[in-house]
Order: structure tokens, then sequence, then C-alpha cells
């Protein structure tokens, strides 16, 4: 496939139906653990919202967004590890270049798109 074939939202449509699919597969039925905020450690946050699965909190103190309880580390190791989203996605960044991951940044920012697996992403550093 060439840069110029690619369509978007059809890659994104593809990947959000593999990350659900995805999501079941290495998050469902494992425990969840409650965390402080990933960014400020604070633990005063508050329900934003329930997402495929997953509850969203915000932190009072730094605003930060992130799923709240969630699954342990080894899941998210064997997630990032064997996933067919995680790979169909470094598959498309491998397309876009050099570059890509700046792109695919823009490419969610332009079409309204927030990935829960980003967030989370965010929150294994
Ligand atoms: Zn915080």
């Amino acid at each position: 496939m060439e840069e110029n074939e690619i369509r978007p939202e059809a890659v994104f449509d593809q990947f959000l139906a593999l990350a659900e699919r995805d999501a079941t597969r290495y998050f469902g039925g494992i425990p969840f653990s409650r965390i402080r905020c990933p960014a400020c450690d604070s633990d005063d946050s508050v329900f934003a919202f329930h997402k495929r699965g997953f509850d969203y909190e915000t932190c009072l103190l730094c605003e930060t967004l992130f799923v709240n309880p969630r699954p342990g580390l080894d899941a998210f190791r064997r997630y990032y590890r064997e996933a067919p989203s995680i790979r169909f996605w470094a598959n498309f960044l491998r397309l876009l270049g050099e570059d890509g991951k700046e792109r695919s940044q823009q490419f969610l920012a332009d079409h309204g798109l927030i990935s829960h697996i980003w967030m989370m992403v965010a929150q294994c550093r």
C-alpha cells in the first residue's frame, strides 16, 4: 500500500474494531486496581465517563484524564507485545514514515478521535 492510497478514516475504523476485540481479550475478566493520578500522583480524582468497558477519571489537581481503575501492568505488557491492534497501528505508523508519530497525532486531532488505547499508553510510562 502506498501512502497516497491510505484513507485515514478506514485505517482508524479498522484500528478501533481490532482494539475493541483486544480490550476484551486482554483486559476482560481480570482484576482492575485503583491508581493515583499518573501525572501528579494525587489521589483526588472524579469520574468523567465510561467508554468501551473502562471508567475514566479526571484529576482534580492537574486535570489529567486517565483510566481508573485499570488493569495491572502485566496485562498491559502482554497487550503491547501481542495485540493485533498494536501491530496494526505500528504498521500504519511505519507507512507514514519518519514523522509518523507526529502525523498520526495530527490525524487523531483532525478527526476528533481520541483512543482509549493512547490514554492507557500514556499511563504506562
Ligand atoms: Zn494529577
